[in-house]
């Protein structure tokens, strides 16, 4: 056998899967959150009963899927994964749910888009830890109470505002997860490469902090394309400088946006005056899915003062056009 670096030896799947945090204490930024679930799941195991049902949202990629991992892993129980359009019918979600261990979690990922069937399923699960299934057929068939273990739901989804009330309702503890700031995206980039055995500077993970979009799975990406850049390019070390001319050649900015980004600011610039543009209209322009442009593109976009949500549509700020090197118009008082 021959002995290779880690970082060598792996895929990138397994890569992400060594990296995952598994316990709190690894779970960096999040603070707020990090904070309120360690008392909440420490209540749950004094009592000795099951977490109240958790709901978390967030943007794609700040670790929502982690962090329901992360609870089960400190409460010591399973964790079953799913996800809302993997479950068709109510079968499927009674199926999952009759398997349960007491005090176990369900992990149902993009929970907005569970069908409506399976949410009703859903309510008296939650509940009062039952579900009705039906038997038989025709003017025979009746309905049947099961009675399931205490168990917790863990959603995940991208707005909160997607669930239907009723759904959102039946959450006892809910969290939202914000973009990562520079020095936590830095402190994870320097965790990863620590784990994956690719020597990295300070500099080096906060330039790739620094074009992450306050987003750790974007970090860990651009990591392990630095990482590729700095064996072939330069000595396997990530440093400032090897970050820079990997992330340039992946035109991913100094303020971190990629192409889709520019495109968008562009867009609203070139083609609508700075706006305001309703997001069909400029979903239209881009040839982009409008749920994209909502969930994944816009919020970061929105956090760091690009682009403006108005009730008439999306401007970009003066900072927007800065940042393609145009001046930005005076704007007259509305
Ligand atoms: P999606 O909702 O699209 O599934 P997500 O928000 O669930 O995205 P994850 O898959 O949980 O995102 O996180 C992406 C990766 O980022 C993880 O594999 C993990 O390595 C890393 N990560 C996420 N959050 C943290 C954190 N707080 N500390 C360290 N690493 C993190």
């Amino acid at each position: 056998h021959r002995i290779i670096s880690a970082a060598a030896a792996m895929d990138d799947e397994a890569l992400e899967a060594s990296i995952r945090p598994k316990r709190l204490a690894e779970y960096l930024g999040q603070q707020a959150v990090r904070e309120q679930m360690a008392i909440y799941i420490e209540a749950a195991k004094r009592r000795g009963g099951a977490l109240d049902h958790t709901l978390i949202f967030g943007p794609p990629g700040l670790g929502k899927t982690t962090l329901s991992h992360v609870i089960a892993n400190e409460l010591g129980v399973n964790v079953r994964s799913t996800s809302g359009p993997v479950l068709e019918r109510a079968g499927d979600l009674a199926a999952l749910l009759t398997n349960l261990e007491a005090h176990d979690v369900l992990f149902v990922d993009e929970i907005h888009r569970l069908s409506p069937v399976v949410e009703e399923v859903l309510y008296p699960a939650m509940e009062d830890f039952q579900i009705d299934i039906m038997i038989g057929e025709g003017p025979a068939a009746r309905s049947i109470k099961l009675d399931l273990p205490p168990f917790t739901l863990i959603g995940a989804t991208t707005r909160a505002g997607l669930l239907t009330g009723p759904l959102r309702d039946r959450f006892g503890i809910i969290q939202r997860l914000e973009f990562y700031s520079v020095d936590e995206l830095a402190a994870i980039v320097r965790r990863a490469a620590r784990i994956i055995g690719v020597p990295c500077d300070v500099d080096g993970a906060m330039e790739i902090a620094r074009r992450s979009r306050g987003t750790p799975r974007i970090a860990n990406r651009l990591l392990r394309r630095v990482r590729d850049y700095a064996e072939v390019r330069g000595d396997g070390r990530v440093d400032h400088a090897t970050a820079r001319a990997a992330t340039d050649m992946l035109k991913v900015d100094a303020q971190g946006f990629d192409d889709l980004d520019r495109r968008l600011l562009g867009t609203i610039i070139e083609n609508f005056d700075g706006g305001p543009v309703g997001v069909e209209s400029l979903a239209a322009a881009l040839s982009e899915d409008r749920g994209t442009l909502e969930d994944v593109v816009e919020p970061y976009l929105i956090q760091q003062g690009y682009l403006i949500r108005t009730a008439r549509g999306r401007m970009a700020s003066a900072k927007a056009w800065r940042h393609l090197g145009l001046t930005p118009p005076p704007r007259q008082a509305a």
